[in-house]
């Protein structure tokens, strides 16, 4: 999507680790994410093997770059003993909160850190990346939260920065508070960091910006629909990331913002997140988007997919081909949901759009926001 001479075709990362069934119902993460993504956009005829990435697993030295040498010891220690003195539990909150020890708890997440590595590489000279298993945005240096247990999206920001890339732009749009990746950029305005998330949710943090170091957070109301989000788009945030002047930018379209989410109370179609990426992919010479939440996975991969062929430039079919729904009649769900999904979870990527009016709050925040 750059501007200037042809860029590489956009390549999509995943990771065939994402498969193992490590988290358990009902932890929200015992869902198909990534891959699904990946088995739906192939049986789309979407994804020619040469534009496939796997994912190689970090190595410490590359997780140094932004966790602290005792927690990803901590992470290693946990996988082989499938365990953690309680005082190291305490302080790394690994095995605690909802971050589960379980199988693959070092190798799964220091390979969404490979693949978030592989995505600053394969876009260093410019170009898209899609990799929807890289995003957890809550991660912490020497500390798991949220699910997250590293912080791959600050990897991906600090490689590219590695590279000489000097003004990044980050724009979350998932349910939760981008609290992770605002603090590691904190006090580096190099960096502009934008969350637009649900206001009183987990964790609970991201109620004020703070423009001059490059933060700017819209806590929005429950109920907020696909009119309020192209509102915040037009009157605040593309304002703001044409001002930055990103050299490089990251999309992450959490899909816990969508109305189909079990997690969250935002009442988004697909169309919205997919209008805001068609509105922010040619402002940077460098696009990383990547995944986020998202726990129902029919809406997850429907929406993810979509993405997909908005960067590559395919038209969204009205109704999927047979291999695709074949794909996501497959899918296990452990939520009541699942046991019989609407007729067009398994039919469609596109959802029915969810405009509405443009609350005075949401307005509000705009205003707040503008640079
Ligand atoms: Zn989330």
């Amino acid at each position: 999507m750059a501007e200037s001479s042809a860029p590489p075709a956009p390549a999509f990362i995943g990771a065939e680790i994402y498969r193992l069934p490590v988290f358990r119902p009902p932890h929200p993460l015992a869902v198909p994410r990534a891959m699904l993504v990946r088995d739906l956009i192939a049986a789309c005829g979407w994804l020619p093997e040469s534009r496939y990435h796997e994912a190689e697993i970090a190595t410490v030295q590359e997780l140094r770059r932004f966790h602290t040498p005792d927690y990803i010891a901590a992470l290693q220690q946990a996988e082989v003993a499938q365990d953690l003195p309680a005082s190291v539990r305490e302080a790394t909150r690994i095995g605690a909160d909802s971050n589960p020890i379980h199988a693959a708890v070092f190798r799964r997440p220091a390979t969404s850190a490979g693949g978030a590595l592989k995505a600053a590489g394969l876009t260093s000279g410019g170009g898209v990346v899609h990799a929807p298993g890289v995003g957890n945005h809550h991660g912490r240096p020497a500390r798991a939260s949220g699910f997250c247990f590293v912080n791959d999206v600050a990897l991906l920001i600090l490689r590219w920065r590695d590279l000489g890339i000097r003004r990044v732009a980050y724009l979350d749009l998932d349910a939760h508070h981008g609290d992770g990746v605002e603090a590691a950029f904190a006090d580096d305005p190099d960096v502009l960091t934008i969350s637009v998330h649900e206001a009183g949710r987990w964790p609970r943090s991201g109620n004020e910006s703070d423009a001059a170091r490059g933060i700017l957070n819209f806590p929005v109301p429950p109920g907020f629909n696909d009119s309020e989000l192209a509102w915040l788009m037009e009157a605040a945030i593309l304002p703001a990331i044409r001002a930055h002047a990103p050299e490089a930018l990251v999309f992450l379209p959490g899909a816990d913002a969508l109305a189909d989410d079990p997690m969250a109370k935002l009442d988004l179609s697909n169309n919205a997140l997919w209008a805001a990426l068609r509105a922010v992919a040619g402002l940077a010479p460098r696009l990383a988007v990547l995944g986020g939440g998202g726990y129902n996975p029919y809406a997850l991969a429907r929406c993810w997919a979509g993405i997909w062929a908005i960067l590559n430039g395919f038209a969204i079919p009205e109704a999927l081909p047979p291999a695709a729904v074949g794909v996501l009649r497959e899918v296990a769900y452990f939520r009541p949901a699942g046991r019989n999904p609407p007729s067009h979870w398994l039919t469609t990527l596109r959802d029915p759009a969810a405009g509405g009016p443009v609350r005075d709050a949401v307005k509000r925040l705009a205003e707040e926001g503008r640079a």
